[in-house]
């Protein structure tokens, strides 16, 4: 379910694409009704995986002052190093790399989400 097996990488491989289609879960009043496009390079080098590429996803909420339904894209550049050995670990508790599993889903919901804004307004409400 949405991970890539990366050994072949870690062992000599020069670099590897991917593309997928992941759900999100929803957050803080967020929904995402579609999957979320990932579009990922991997290269390993010097003991880093590293991780770049982008994150596209369409957000439905309600606007924070009149609840009125509005939705936005969210697009998010990945921009990540990896430490296959696990002795660094950049994310927190989250296992988006185990073993040389890479954990696609984990690694778009949490790029996605750091991306969100921080308020929701519909375009009447909008102030810029
Ligand atoms: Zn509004």
């Amino acid at each position: 379910m949405h991970k890539v097996e990366i050994g072949g990488l870690l062992s000599g491989g020069r670099s590897m694409d991917v593309e997928d289609e992941v759900p999100i879960e929803p957050f803080e009043g967020i929904a995402f009704e579609e999957p979320a496009r990932v579009r990922l390079t991997m290269r390993y080098a010097q003991g880093w995986l590293e991780v770049r590429g982008s994150v596209q996803a369409r957000a439905a909420a309600a606007c924070d002052i009149c609840l009125e339904p509005v939705e936005f894209d969210v697009r998010a550049d990945v921009e990540e190093r990896l430490d296959p050995s696990g002795d660094r670990e950049l994310f927190g508790e989250s296992n988006v790399l185990a073993g040389s599993r890479l954990d696609v889903a984990d690694l778009a919901q949490q790029v996605l989400l750091s991306a969100l804004p921080m308020g929701v307004r519909c375009e009447q409400h909008t102030t810029e």
